[in-house]
């Protein structure tokens, strides 16, 4: 900061406070806060079932807050604010909300009837109205940023599953996300296709997207992450540097957990 005046601080992009998650009587998350600034890359590590697909669903308003409040890029999820009363967003809202927001399941989820190409282009074209040519121009380059000029063509079947899931990010992209959320990416890949997709996350995170990414992947963790947040029971047990929470660890079930990952 060269300024000597008081700026606010930007807008974080997301904001989230003492958010919770009921599904009937279990308590899945539990009073969450957690705040990303533009630009930060995210990881969140903890065991199976500790909330984290959960909380990731719930910053893409796929699913219903039970208490607190998250926003993203500056908008409250779920929600919108009127002379200082909320009220809940209509599902055209919510749609429009939801576009700030890229989404990578652990399964990539392509149209198996589309090639990779239209795969890209579905979402411009069909949900925000991009025309066709413009469109198709936009996935071809962003099939050639995740390494994939060479397979517009193919169909999901022909790919390998780190090429699905490579189509998988570039289709994301394709929406101009402000906001990027990555489920455990590659979990379901062959081990020799772990390294294709990470890279593509590592260029984007080097190109200076915000992302969210629930990963078992250490390596990745350590290296490109601004922040590891790890996660038991529906809480943020510990946050820090990677190099702090991997090297020393303060509380046991991070230590815990750690010691059977690392
Ligand atoms: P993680 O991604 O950390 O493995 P999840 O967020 O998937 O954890 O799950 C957290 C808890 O929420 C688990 O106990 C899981 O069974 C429960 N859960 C997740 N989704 C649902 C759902 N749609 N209905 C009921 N329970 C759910
Ligand atoms: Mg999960």
């Amino acid at each position: 900061m060269t300024s000597t005046t008081a700026s606010p601080a930007p807008t974080p992009m997301v904001e989230a406070i003492n958010v919770r998650k009921l599904f009937g009587d279990n308590e899945v998350l539990k009073s969450v806060n957690l705040t990303v600034r533009a630009g930060e890359v995210v990881s969140f590590l903890g065991p199976s079932g500790s909330g984290k697909s959960t909380f990731l669903r719930c910053i893409n308003h796929l699913e219903r807050i039970d208490g607190g409040e998250i926003s993203v890029n500056g908008h409250l999820v779920g929600y919108r604010r009127h002379h200082g009363k909320k009220y809940e967003l209509k599902p055209k809202e919510v749609a429009a909300a939801r576009r700030d927001v890229g989404m990578v399941f652990q399964r990539f989820n392509l149209f198996p009837h589309l090639t990779a190409l239209q795969n890209v282009m579905e979402a411009p074209v069909f949900v925000k109205g991009v025309p066709k040519a413009q469109a198709q121009s936009r996935a071809r380059e962003l099939l050639d940023r995740v390494g994939l000029a060479d397979k517009p063509a193919a169909y999901p079947a022909q790919l390998s599953g780190g090429q699905q899931q490579r189509v998988a990010i570039a289709r994301a992209l394709a929406m101009e996300p402000a906001l990027m959320l990555f489920d455990e990416p590659t979990s379901a890949l062959d081990p020799e296709l772990v390294g294709e997709v990470l890279d593509v996350m590592k260029s984007l995170a080097a190109d200076g997207m915000t992302m969210i990414v629930v990963t078992h992947e250490i390596g990745f963790a350590r290296e490109v992450c601004d922040r590891v947040v790890f996660m038991d029971g529906g809480v943020i047990v510990e946050e820090g540097k990677p190099h702090d929470i991997f090297s020393n660890p303060q509380h046991a079930r991070t230590k815990s957990f750690l010691s059977k990952v690392l």
